[in-house]
């Protein structure tokens, strides 16, 4: 087993290696991917930092090139590269995208996600799971970020790869991606082993701020401090980088970050204005974060906070979030 694994990593740092020379070094990924990344405003430092690539557009170009190579083809089905048509033809699962390595914490390639250059249906795919691929377990960017994590003892949470690359050039390194799933156990275990302080950073709009939401307990029940800051409506970070200097970006997070349970109150308290049942839920939904924290003094100082927020006596609060709390722990 550690022989095949082994076999797989290889396969996949030559995939990479292919990916990436692809893009710098050939015609179509000279015409194509670079003017898409240069277009979408990707520098060469970054190109290289995530060493981004492009698969040709034609049907078997890696296949033979694998083959070529020598690589034992079947290694590279699994690892989703290579697929079989129903006729049993092989080819190339990626073609005429921009390619994204994802790579673990400690540098070796576990998969990779593309990015459709043509208005096709599918605008990401992605590898399927395998052997080195636990899509639950893995974050984007975490092996370029992870010594900026800890020397700013934060890391700051995204959605998509191209977000990730704008925060990185905007001189936020301490960045990764979800890569548009929602959050898991592992995920947030891999950041808790370099710094419990987190700030999410969603696209602005609703589905980000719902799954701004979503991750929140989660976070909340791993001992971590979570921030949130919302861009404005209809921006992702790659797309506000683009329309800020480094500076600005920098100064807009460092002056809209807010605390995480602060902001749940008061974005549902605002949504149920003065209608009372849904403020009653609203109520009940922060409750249920209140109780996700394991610290009691904590808990407390943030039932005072939102019992002030949402204008409900502590005494209620507490005893809710006590209850709440006997049935998550
Ligand atoms: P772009 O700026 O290139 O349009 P994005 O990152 O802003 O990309 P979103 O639609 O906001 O795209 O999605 C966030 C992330 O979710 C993507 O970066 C990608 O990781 C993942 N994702 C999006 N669409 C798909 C898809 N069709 N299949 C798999 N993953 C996807
Ligand atoms: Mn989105
Ligand atoms: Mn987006
Ligand atoms: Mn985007």
């Amino acid at each position: 087993a550690q022989s095949r694994r082994e076999a797989m990593f290889i396969a996949n740092e030559w995939a990479m290696n292919y990916f990436e020379d692809n893009l710098l070094n050939t015609p179509d990924g000279k015409e194509i991917g670079l003017s898409y990344l240069y277009g979408r405003g990707v520098t060469q430092e970054a190109i290289r930092q995530f060493h981004l690539g492009y698969a040709i557009d034609r049907g078997t170009a890696m296949l033979e090139a694998a083959r070529k190579k020598g690589f034992n083809i079947d290694v590279l089905k699994k690892l989703g590269l290579i697929g079989t048509s129903q006729q049993g033809h092989d080819y190339d699962r990626f073609r005429g995208r921009v390619i994204f390595p994802i790579l673990n914490s400690s540098g070796k390639v576990v998969a990779f996600g593309g990015r459709d250059l043509k208005g096709g249906i599918a605008k990401y795919i992605n590898s399927p799971e395998s052997e080195l691929y636990k899509k639950s377990n893995e974050l984007y960017g975490m092996y370029q970020a992870r010594s900026s994590i800890v020397k700013e003892d934060k890391c700051y949470l995204v959605e998509g790869y191209l977000d990730v690359i704008g925060m990185w050039q905007s001189g936020m390194k301490n960045v990764v991606a979800s890569s548009g799933t929602a959050l898991t156990d592992g995920q947030i275990a891999l950041i808790h082993r370099f710094t419990k302080n987190v700030t999410l950073i969603y696209d602005g709009d609703a589905a980000g701020i719902k799954a701004s939401f979503r991750g929140i307990d989660m976070l909340l029940s791993h001992y971590l401090d979570v921030n949130v800051l919302l861009l404005p409506d209809g921006d992702d970070p790659d797309s506000f980088a683009r329309k800020h200097t480094p500076e600005e970006f920098r100064e807009y997070v460092s002056k809209n970050e807010t605390d995480i349970i602060k902001f749940k109150a008061k974005v549902l308290m605002a949504e149920a204005s003065d209608n009372p049942q849904r403020r009653v839920e609203a109520i009940r939904s922060v409750i249920g974060s209140l109780a996700c924290i394991p610290d009691k003094v904590k808990r407390d100082v943030y039932i005072q906070e939102c019992s002030r927020l949402m204008g409900v006596s502590e005494e209620s609060i507490g005893s809710a979030t006590a209850s709440a709390r006997a049935t998550v722990v």
